[in-house]
């Protein structure tokens, strides 16, 4: 279930959908996602689809993380990261070799938790974890050459767009519940340039902490 050739059934199925970064398809193929949710759910971990992952929230869908991770990487030379949204820390696991340091913001404590764990167990180091709620970013590690959200907001939180580097690039499900779109927002010197990458599913983004 967890076995070689289901992930490689799950690779090939993205590879179909349009995923052709090589890097991000060998670390779709290499994350155990079965360690990122429930034991009673593993069986079907490596099926292209979100899962639920406690505390109301679930772990993206596979598709998704690949795309918004190859997107994040097309925009040219990425070290410094900043991700809203650990969850159970899969979409983190995914990028965290492909670039230099990660800091990544959750608003639930007990996900959190879990998912600092979880990347330990993989020995993944080049990851800083924040309990706060990330519409308001991490200024002090500011500027970012790339920021990602894993949790939609109606309107991108401006402080977000005032820590992104000039030439980085935010992506970010956005619109109401359960009919959002996948936007690029890429910074120039002068604006912040648009680009819409189709319909996503998303939980929101909610303001305040959660134990
Ligand atoms: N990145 C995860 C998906 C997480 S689901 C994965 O790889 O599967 C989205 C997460 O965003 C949830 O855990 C939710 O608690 C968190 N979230 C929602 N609003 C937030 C906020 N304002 N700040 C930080 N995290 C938030």
């Amino acid at each position: 279930m967890t076995s070689a050739r289901t992930r490689e059934r799950l690779v090939q199925r993205l590879r179909e959908q349009g995923i052709s970064d090589q890097r991000v398809l060998d670390r779709i193929r290499n994350v155990p996602r079965h360690l990122f949710v429930d034991e009673a759910l593993a069986s079907r971990a490596y099926e292209d689809t979100a899962l639920p992952i406690g505390f109301g929230q679930t772990i993206s869908q596979p598709y998704v993380v690949a795309r918004m991770t190859a997107e994040l990487l097309a925009a040219g030379d990425v070290h410094k990261v900043l991700e809203i949204g650990t969850g159970c820390g899969y979409q983190t696991a995914v990028l965290s070799p492909l670039v230099t340091e990660i800091y990544t913001i959750e608003r639930i404590a007990g996900l959190l938790a879990r998912a600092r764990r979880t990347l330990r167990e993989l020995t993944i180091r080049n990851v800083h974890f924040r309990h706060d709620d990330g519409s308001v970013g991490w200024p002090a590690r500011a500027p970012y050459d790339g920021i990602l959200l894993t949790a939609a907001p109606p309107a991108v939180p401006p402080p977000l767009f005032d820590q992104l580097k000039v030439g980085g690039c935010l992506i970010a499900p956005v619109g109401p519940d359960g009919r959002q779109e996948l936007i690029r927002f890429t910074k120039t010197e002068t604006r912040i340039h648009r680009q819409s990458l189709g319909l996503v599913s998303f939980v929101p983004l909610l303001s305040g902490l959660q134990r």
